[in-house]
């Protein structure tokens, strides 16, 4: 990646990583399955091997998704009182939805982002 000599006009992370666009030429898919990340952009043969997001994007879904499923959840229960079943038929189907939308979206984020800012992991200077 830090050899990456590609001369293209810079893109927006976010939002080419909210439609899982390559990071460099925004145009190429960064997916090949639904979680899965591609071997390579097909627009611009720009090499995925760099993309590791590692446990990102799943903190960040824990933290946001279980904020807002827990935050209505215990609104529900304190205003209407509703039978315990119920809570189960709402929140766990809604629960898998959110998860799983929200975790392609961040994750494609985080792997743009780690394009944009040369994010890898450290290495010792020895200097030699
Ligand atoms: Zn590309």
């Amino acid at each position: 990646m830090s050899d990456d000599k590609a001369i293209l006009p810079p893109i927006d992370p976010i939002s080419a990583g909210l439609h899982g666009r390559c990071p460099r030429c925004g145009e190429g898919r960064l997916f090949s399955g639904f979680l899965t990340v591609g071997r390579r952009c097909a627009n611009c043969g720009l090499d995925y091997s760099y993309a590791d997001a590692g446990d990102g994007p799943a903190v960040f879904v824990i933290l946001i998704i279980g904020f807002i499923v827990v935050g209505l959840a215990l609104w529900m229960e304190v205003t209407l009182n509703p039978p315990l079943w119920l809570h189960f038929l709402l929140w766990i189907p809604l629960t898998l939805v959110l998860c799983l939308g929200a975790l392609r979206l961040i994750k494609g984020v985080l792997l743009t982002l780690q394009y944009r800012n040369k994010a890898a992991e450290g290495r010792l200077d020895l200097g030699e």
